[in-house]
């Protein structure tokens, strides 16, 4: 199944800015054969046209309001009673990809000012509509199109989704919950030890719980396992007990490249995808089928794998 994806409009979807341009980002475009994408515009929504004066967030006796400076309008109520309106007729989505910096859609970046005159920006933080987005679906996969150029976030955000689409895709029986779960335990290993543990005692459901009832927590721990990216040093670990099953089969001089390749990886001078193309060749070699399903060689499709960042390194993760 393919995930579902909220995108906001402008991103090349519509030419809804107020300047009447859409934003083509290539990420959003690369997406498009692999996802659903679900849009909307909310400041098109409460009624502003194209083009339109620009909104910005003013604060008020020390409140946020989102304030239309050229008119002196104040549309706050409209935004948020909009915003929530947007997200009640949701579908079920797997994440969200908003337009940073905008005083609506914006998740950490947008400028607020103390005055609705022209003045230098008091600080930074979410826009009206990216605001009701995190608080509403605090513990889904929520990026905006600038920090997802960064390569760790978005092979975060991309191994999130997919996992989830793959979840909502099941068959809802016990033994395809079984077989997820076991499919996904190299990559649960990776992102945490202690929910891998809590989802594996689930799935045995010792309290014998009704199959909706156990696919509902199943779901809702699988969202906290995945809540952070996974550290690298729990990476490593999966992979040294990946090569594990391989040591006594490999040559001294493959021994010696893996390690080497696995410190480069450690110094972040080579990304995951190197590690994993060696032990992917020596699953195929020697036909190991457990290693072969897991979805930890392949959380997403092959075609999204690109290894171009923003340039931020392993930190701007977190
Ligand atoms: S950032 Fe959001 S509100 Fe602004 S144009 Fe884009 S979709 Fe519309």
């Amino acid at each position: 199944m393919k995930p579902s994806i909220f995108a906001s409009k402008c991103l090349g979807f519509d030419t809804c800015r107020y300047n009447g341009v859409t934003i083509y980002d290539d990420f959003i475009e690369k997406l498009k054969p692999h996802v659903d994408y679900i849009t909307a515009c909310p400041e098109m929504e409460i009624g502003l046209g194209v083009p339109r004066e620009p909104v910005r967030i003013v604060l008020v006796k020390g409140v946020r309001r989102l304030k239309q400076p050229a008119t002196r309008k104040d549309i706050t109520d409209l935004m948020l009673e909009r915003g929530k309106a947007i997200l009640d007729n949701l579908p079920e989505v797997e994440g969200f990809i908003l337009k940073s910096r905008s005083p609506s859609c914006g998740i950490k970046d947008t400028k607020y000012f103390p005055k609705i005159e022209k003045s230098a920006a008091l600080g930074r933080g979410a826009g009206f509509f990216g605001a009701a987005v995190l608080e509403r679906f605090s513990k889904h996969p929520i990026e905006d199109e600038g920090r997802i150029k960064n390569y760790r976030i978005r092979e975060h955000f991309l191994t999130r989704v997919f996992t989830l689409a793959r979840f909502r895709g099941l068959n809802p029986t016990m033994s395809a919950l079984v077989r997820f779960h076991t499919d996904h335990k190299l990559l649960l290993m990776a992102y945490s030890q202690k929910y891998l543990k809590i989802l594996g005692s689930i799935v045995a459901n010792h309290d014998k719980l009704r199959l909706e009832e156990v696919c509902t927590r199943y779901y809702e721990h699988l969202l906290d396992a995945m809540l952070r990216p996974p550290r690298y040093t729990a990476t490593i670990n999966v992979l040294m007990h990946q090569y594990g099953y391989f040591r006594r089969l490999l040559t001294p001089r493959e021994k010696k490249y893996f390690f080497d390749t696995l410190e480069r990886y450690r110094r972040e001078k080579v990304p995951l995808s190197a590690v994993l193309m060696l032990i992917n060749a020596w699953i195929v070699r020697y036909e190991e089928e457990y290693l072969a399903r897991q979805r930890f060689f392949q959380p997403y499709p092959e075609a999204l794998v690109e290894i171009t960042d923003s340039g931020k390194g392993r930190s701007s993760a977190r």
